[in-house]
């Protein structure tokens, strides 16, 4: 599949997830890397942001918290580029009532190839990573053969098209 260049600018939208029994690692990794992140844009869900915004002490976009919607919102904002880098500190120790949720943020990130980190080693060598503050061209596959795909079509249906048109 040929790819598309969707340029990230030095200044990342990076939203910031964690479950609860993984919020304290994300606050710790956050305070430590307070000042990287703070010229950034950053996003989170609801219980994850208020956390972070008393901690950092900067503001946080804060979206609903993940079981009421926020991830799902996470990934509509990657969809349309609102969202280009996410830092989500899942727990695959729990099962949470917004499973479902949880794998198709995961999905739509792998779809528009952003960065994500799902633990803190990951987001450590990402937040230090020199494309944390130079523009950087995303590629993501280009998708319009997808959208043109053919649809089998059962054959009434055609007929009836046919019939149609020719009226
Ligand atoms: P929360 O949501 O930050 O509102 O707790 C996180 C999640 O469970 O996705």
């Amino acid at each position: 599949m040929s790819a598309k260049q969707i340029t990230m600018q030095p200044n990342k939208r990076i939203a910031l997830v964690a479950h609860d029994n993984k919020k304290q690692d994300l606050v710790e990794w956050a305070k430590f890397n307070r000042d990287l992140l703070a010229h950034h844009e950053v996003f989170a869900t609801g219980t994850t942001g208020e956390m972070l915004e008393r901690e950092l002490g900067f503001e946080i976009i804060k979206l609903q918290s993940g079981p009421l919607g926020g991830d799902q919102q996470i990934g509509a904002m990657i969809v349309d580029d609102t969202i280009n880098f996410l830092i989500f500190f899942w727990d695959p120790l729990e099962p949470m009532p917004h499973d479902p949720d949880v794998k198709a943020l995961l999905r739509m990130a792998a779809v528009w190839n952003i960065p994500i980190a799902c633990n803190r080693a990951s987001a450590d060598f990402m937040i230090s990573s020199p494309l944390m503050d130079s523009e950087y061209n995303r590629l993501v596959p280009d998708y319009d053969g997808y959208r043109k795909r053919k649809i089998p079509v059962p054959e009434a249906m055609h007929k009836s098209a046919k019939a149609s048109e020719s009226k």
